[in-house]
């Protein structure tokens, strides 16, 4: 566990450090759960934004891309339920006076089951070593079983309470697992009560008539409201999509967990709009569609694994979260959700528009069903950053951070670097940086010995180093390093445009879903 700890602090500084993510407003001392994007996280942001992006409306015919605003009519944050049910359960520590929410206290006392559950199954492995049947182990070990059962209870219980908001049992069960404090160990606990989750502000200049909006807690609403306008422009027939990227706002009750949970956070999402009957099926479909655009980007299949859910939001009529191995254990990426025909039937009622489209095979209008993929572009951002990173010793004793970035997201696809500045190699390196320019994002340096600059590029993620020296002048080659391997080739200046495209290109990333 410690040493989980020590990595997260690692990511944390690091990505201070070299230029991705800063508290806000830091020079007052930073805005608690809210972060900052630097140079280099800017463009690893907006780097995973496009491959989400290319994926789902580039490579799908039948998915579009909106930008919705953030400010929406009041009412529409009535219809989805948000005023009446977006909350969270929230407890607070009577000694500590630190706030926590309910639900999670109680899934992080299963986590601990299930990492003792874990523990039985590692112990055995290496006791039968080649014969270890793990799934005869798993299904008949008397220890294994009694954790399991336990862990069910204890979820399904919470879930039942939820659903009944039921929060004096919430209350029960905190008290009768002997939740403590993390932090202090105290388990003086106040009730447990519902607490609103949406920021509020105002639209208008005077008080009296100033108009109380929200602030989007999630971006779905944006397509939801725009879905007939989407359908008749595009003049897309059921099955089709539409895609939208922005930014979300959620006054979460607990947020210590860097860029996992942010108050002001950016969400990836789209809304898949089938005939009804036909919903779970597609559901499926896209549950498997975006693990494998995760997959895809190499972090190691173990490190995901669905989690359905039990408790259902009052919207779905199924739901599963895309579970990552972050440096704190598994937690949610992305969540698909059935949503059922819930939110365009409500934005009917209240708006007293048609929100329906006509379905020539079936020969009748009705309101479309909805799929939703959600992923939190921040959550993902945290996965690659934290996965990615990590120190090496080399061969001669040294040692070197690298960020292995998938190339494709990398901020920076190659550095130019001339040996030194003068005898023209600084000319020559401005003459292939001026080229290269247009076709990717380069960082130029001429300063400080070449094992130093490559050292940086390697913290920083950056594929390629591409050295001028002497030689260069004369024969127009150059030498290119690989983040990866550290080897150096010499290649002609005039193949450089086509080694790089080669391995950072979106197109192999996207071949792979
Ligand atoms: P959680 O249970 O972790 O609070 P959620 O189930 O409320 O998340 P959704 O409403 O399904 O989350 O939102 C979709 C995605 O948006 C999540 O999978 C997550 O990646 C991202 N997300 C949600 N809340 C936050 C947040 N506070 N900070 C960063 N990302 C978030």
């Amino acid at each position: 566990m410690a040493k989980q700890e020590d990595v997260f602090k690692k990511v944390i500084s690091h990505a201070k450090e070299y230029g991705f993510i800063f508290p806000s407003s830091e020079i007052y001392d930073g805005l608690s759960a809210v972060y900052d994007y630097g140079q280099n996280g800017a463009e690893l942001k907006n780097n995973i934004k496009q491959y989400w992006w290319k994926a789902m409306v580039q490579l799908n015919e039948n998915i579009v891309g909106i930008d919705s605003a953030i400010l929406m009519h009041p009412t529409t944050w009535k219809a989805s339920g948000h005023v009446d049910a977006f909350n969270d359960p929230l407890i607070d520590n009577k000694d500590s006076k630190k706030r926590f929410r309910a639900d999670v206290l109680v899934e992080d006392y299963c986590l601990k089951i299930e990492e003792k559950e874990k523990k039985e199954i590692e112990k055995a492995a290496k006791r039968f070593g080649e014969s270890f049947d793990k799934d005869q182990f798993v299904a008949t070990n008397p220890k294994v079983l009694e954790y399991k059962t336990k862990r069910e209870a204890i979820l399904s219980r919470l879930a039942r309470s939820l659903e009944n908001e039921d929060l004096a049992d919430v209350k029960a069960l905190i008290e009768e697992l002997e939740i403590a404090d993390p932090d202090t160990g105290s388990k003086n606990w106040t009730e447990v009560r519902q607490f609103n989750l949406m920021f509020g502000t105002k639209l208008g200049a005077s008080a009296d008539s100033a108009m109380d909006l929200y602030l989007r807690p999630e971006t779905a609403q944006g397509i939801f409201v725009n879905f007939l306008n989407v359908q008749k422009t595009s003049r897309h027939k059921l099955p089709f999509g539409i895609a939208q990227i922005g930014k979300a706002f959620r006054n979460e009750i607990v947020a210590r967990q860097f860029i996992f949970r942010m108050r002001e956070f950016e969400q990836m999402e789209m809304q898949f709009f089938v005939a009804p009957g036909t919903e779970l099926e597609f559901y499926e479909q896209w549950k498997q569609k975006r693990l494998n655009w995760h997959l895809a980007l190499g972090l190691g299949d173990d490190n995901y694994r669905f989690h359905d859910h039990e408790k259902l939001a009052h919207y779905a009529n199924a739901a599963a979260d895309i579970e990552f191995n972050f440096p704190f254990g598994f937690k949610e990426l992305e969540g698909i959700h059935s949503r059922t025909d819930f939110d365009l039937k409500a934005h009917e009622e209240f708006s007293g528009r048609k929100l329906q489209i006509f379905d020539p095979e079936r020969n009748e209008n009705y309101v479309p069903y909805v799929v939703e993929t959600s992923v939190g572009l921040d959550r993902l951002f945290l996965a690659l950053f934290s996965h990615c990173l990590r120190d090496e010793t080399l061969e001669d004793g040294s040692e070197r951070t690298v960020l292995s970035l998938p190339p494709a997201l990398a901020p920076i696809k190659a550095a130019i670097l001339p040996l030194m500045k003068k005898d023209g190699l600084a000319e020559y390196a401005e003459q292939i940086f001026n080229d290269l320019k247009y076709d990717f994002n380069l960082f130029y340096e001429e300063k400080d010995a070449i094992g130093k600059r490559y050292r940086r590029q390697d913290a920083i993620g950056t594929p390629y180093c591409i050295t001028i020296d002497h030689d260069s002048l004369t024969n127009h080659t150059v030498t290119i390093r690989d983040r990866d391997t550290m080897q150096q080739e010499r290649v002609p200046v005039s193949e450089l445009r086509r080694i790089i495209d080669e391995k950072t290109s979106f197109r192999n990333l996207l071949a792979k879903i």
